[in-house]
């Protein structure tokens, strides 16, 4: 075995050549050269340290819900950050950056802490919906956020919310590397029959509106915000003025392209933001799908979709 498989032993659980298909929800991506899954939050900022003083290079991952991985893998470490703990102290709850997001926001309503109930549905680790602002149902990761614990340059260091910089699906995370170790939410009392009503409504309206059966990651691409600037080709619905932002998938419904496939992946029949992988599909039909959605969007309409999913 080589050194480095050696070294990694120390920090946690170590595959190697380990398909990524089996990590993502999308059930696509090639083999990790080293694959370590690490649940201690202090052996990450150790690990990271590590491999940045070895010049390593590594990917960290959570649930893996919001990525597309190449068909080749990735010629380096993918760190799948696990668990890590949830505190309730109050009316504030600590997690470790790899509990799933759906865990923190049962323990929030287990504890009759209201602010978090949207995130009864959305996959993936709280670490990785801090990097994203992650939200649903009006809510997100800007609104509860009090602070988060990062690993940067070596070093592990706080951002409160302010200095996170959240905007819609976007964190100064994306932009600086920093890696996201422990998050700390900052709710409110509610009445605890409300909050498990309202996390039952927000889970049946995901099952209505989001396709089943099929793997995927989520919404493809990022909604559409409305600038003073902003010059469509087409009249905008009133509803979308109002709230300054487009639907990417209201978009996509209006180029009648749903249902379009590439290999085994398709534009969902049923939301038209969601990439389905029927079967087998490889990352290169998802990037065709991505290519012609885009430039049916652009010609129909003259905007450019931005994507939501991190392409690795
Ligand atoms: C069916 C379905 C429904 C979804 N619904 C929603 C929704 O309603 N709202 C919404 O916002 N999203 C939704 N998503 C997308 C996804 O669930 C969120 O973006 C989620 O927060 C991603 O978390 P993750 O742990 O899976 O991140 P991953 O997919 O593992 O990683 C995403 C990116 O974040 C990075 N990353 C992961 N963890 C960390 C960390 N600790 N520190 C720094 N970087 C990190 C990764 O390197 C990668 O670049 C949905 C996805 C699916 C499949």
């Amino acid at each position: 075995m080589d050194q480095l498989y050696k070294e990694l032993k120390n920090f946690g659980k170590v595959k190697l050549k380990e398909s990524l298909a089996k990590h993502t929800t999308f059930k696509i991506g090639g083999p990790a050269k080293y694959f370590v899954i690490v649940e201690d939050v202090a052996k990450l900022s150790e690990l990271l340290k590590y491999l940045d003083a070895q010049g390593i290079p590594y990917v960290v991952i959570g649930g893996g819900s919001n990525m597309l991985v190449s068909d080749d893998g990735f010629d380096g470490v993918i760190i799948r950050i696990k668990g890590g703990g949830v505190k309730v102290k109050s009316d504030v709850i600590e997690a470790g950056a790899g509990c799933t997001t759906v865990q923190v926001a049962q323990e929030s309503i287990k504890a009759g802490l209201t602010g978090f109930e949207w995130g009864v549905g959305v996959p993936g680790t709280i670490g990785g919906a801090v990097r994203g602002n992650a939200g649903a149902m009006g809510g997100d990761m800007n609104k509860v956020i009090e602070k988060v614990e990062v690993y940067q340059d070596g070093e592990v260091v706080e951002y409160s919310n302010e200095e996170s910089s959240f905007k819609y699906r976007d964190s100064i995370f994306k932009h600086n590397g920093g890696i996201i170790l422990r998050v700390w939410l900052k709710l409110e009392k509610g009445e605890n029959r409300d909050l498990q009503k309202q996390a039952i409504t927000n889970i049946q309206y995901r099952n209505q509106t989001q396709p089943h059966g099929h793997a995927s990651s989520g919404c493809t691409f990022k909604n559409v915000e409305i600038r003073e600037d902003s010059n469509f080709k087409i009249k905008i619905p009133q509803d979308f003025l109002e709230k300054g932002i487009i639907s990417a998938g209201w978009l996509i419904d209006q180029c009648n392209i749903k249902g379009y496939t590439a290999g085994n992946a398709q534009v969902s029949e049923k939301h038209g933001n969601f990439i389905v992988n029927l079967g087998g599909a490889t990352a290169n039909d998802v990037l065709s799908i991505i290519d012609h959605v885009k430039g049916e969007v652009y010609n129909t309409f003259g905007i450019n979709l931005q994507e939501e999913i991190q392409i690795i």
